[in-house]
């Protein structure tokens, strides 16, 4: 390594909560790690709010605490509203002996949270720093990254092991040739925070919202669906925004805060508290989101949270999806670089992919309304909320739970018995 490189036993691209788990982990099993992220933070970023099952990572990689002393806003369930029905989960209805509540987080401030207390354990971040090529051959021999700063400097990184945390940047995906179409629908999110939410007294004050919008139902088969995220955090703030095909949007008039406004007036719960609401930023629009890769895993590298695959907003699991992925892949890598044969594909794409397909099947019977069905319907069996609700907790994991054992089969049936 000459002077003007870096070396570490493990690098990883991307400072968001992917990466801070992952680096935290290994920091704490004693190798060497260093993150190198793009921006300098604080940063905006969207993905507000946490699953229960995010508080079990973030214990785990040592972060808790200083996410604890943030003071945000309490999650303690769901609220699903259609009309004037309402279907509200409370997490501790939940199957899963797991968390019972989380936060609702302005990413900007939580994200930096995560990166401090990471660095403060002693992992060096390169901030405002790119990674623009990588050279992981498939055999063994010098491995690295090519990283530019601000001032334009390259530099080379060498390391034993890379983790791509990259998010939307999709470092590897790009650089190696893995992106993959998602199968889902393009969707769009519009979307702001605002202030003047006249927030709902009683537990559903603590839950995020997740208004279905009327017009959503009349779009063409395959396009159908639409509804509004309200996100209340603790500083008096609110999330608001609202998801949907694209043709959807076209329906309404103006740009920006014009068009998200009139979507707002014509979904009533959410024109209730927020009709008088004040923009703190002109709302902005984000557009097929939803992205694949080809493989999760090679020699000396792998990929975590988004950088991997993003289904949809509407169950808020991608932090979620993203503390467990960068927890995972730390777990293993630090038994690979002690010198264990480690199988990435049994304990890293098996386990990833059977998480991610319980949300898959629960975002795809979301927008094909069998999901909103069971939730609306009056036949309300407890048994089934509460295996529905560990869902919506993150626990998607636990085969204890006949939903996530046999989520394919069984959503579609329980509609059918309550129709
Ligand atoms: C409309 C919408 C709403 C959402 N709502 C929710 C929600 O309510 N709850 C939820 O859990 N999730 C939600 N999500 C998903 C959530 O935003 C992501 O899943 C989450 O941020 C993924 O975390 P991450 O660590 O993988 O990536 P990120 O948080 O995106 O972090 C990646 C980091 O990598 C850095 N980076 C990128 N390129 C490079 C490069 N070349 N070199 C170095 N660094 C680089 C970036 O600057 C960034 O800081 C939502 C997503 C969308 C689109």
């Amino acid at each position: 390594v000459e002077p003007s490189e870096l070396s570490s036993d493990v690098v990883v691209i991307g400072a968001g909560p992917g990466g801070c788990a992952a680096a935290a982990i290994l920091k704490q099993a004693g190798l060497g790690v260093r993150i190198i992220e793009r921006m300098r933070f604080p940063r905006f970023v969207i993905g507000e709010s946490l699953l229960p099952h995010c508080m079990d990572v973030l214990k785990e990689a040592g972060l808790l605490e200083a996410v604890k002393s943030r003071g945000y806003q309490l999650k303690n369930g769901a609220l699903f509203v259609r009309g004037t029905e309402r279907c509200s989960y409370d997490f501790r209805e939940q199957h899963t002996a797991g968390w019972t509540w989380t936060w609702q987080v302005p990413r900007a401030d939580f994200d930096h949270t995560l990166a401090s207390t990471v660095e403060q354990m002693g992992v060096p971040i390169e901030w405002a720093t790119r990674v623009v090529a990588a050279e992981l051959p498939p055999e063994p021999g010098p491995r690295w990254l090519s990283i530019v700063d601000e001032q334009g400097t390259s530099r080379r990184i060498y390391a034993r092991f890379v983790i791509d945390a990259s998010g939307y940047g999709r470092v590897l995906p790009r650089l190696l040739d893995l992106e993959a179409p998602s199968g889902l629908p393009s969707r769009t999110a519009l979307f702001s925070h605002v202030e003047g939410d006249r927030r709902p007294v009683g537990p559903d004050a603590e839950r995020i919202w997740i208004c279905i919008h009327p017009r959503g139902a009349d779009l063409p088969e395959g396009k159908r669906g639409a509804w509004l995220w309200i996100i209340p955090f603790s500083d008096g703030r609110t999330s608001v925004g609202a998801v949907a095909s694209p043709t959807f949007f076209d329906a309404f008039p103006g740009q920006g805060e014009e068009r998200l406004r009139a979507i707002l007036a014509t979904e009533p719960a959410s024109r209730d508290r927020l009709g008088d609401a004040r923009f703190l930023f002109a709302p902005e629009t984000l557009s097929g989101y939803s992205v694949s890769v080809k493989r999760l895993f090679g020699p000396g590298f792998c990929l975590v949270g988004n950088a991997t695959e993003f289904l949809d907003p509407v169950f808020s699991s991608g932090v979620t999806l993203a503390l467990e992925s960068g927890a995972r892949a730390a777990r293993l890598a630090v038994r690979e670089l002690a010198g264990e044969a480690v199988s990435w594909h049994t304990e890293f794409v098996q386990p990833m992919a059977r998480g991610i397909d319980v949300f898959r099947t629960f975002v795809t019977r979301w927008y094909d309304g069998t999901l909103p069905r069971l939730f609306f319907s009056k036949k309300q069996d407890p048994l089934v909320r509460a295996q529905i609700c560990s869902v919506l907790a993150g626990y998607v994991w636990d085969d204890s739970n006949p939903i996530v054992r046999q989520h394919a089969t069984r959503i579609p049936l329980l509609a059918e018995q309550v129709a």
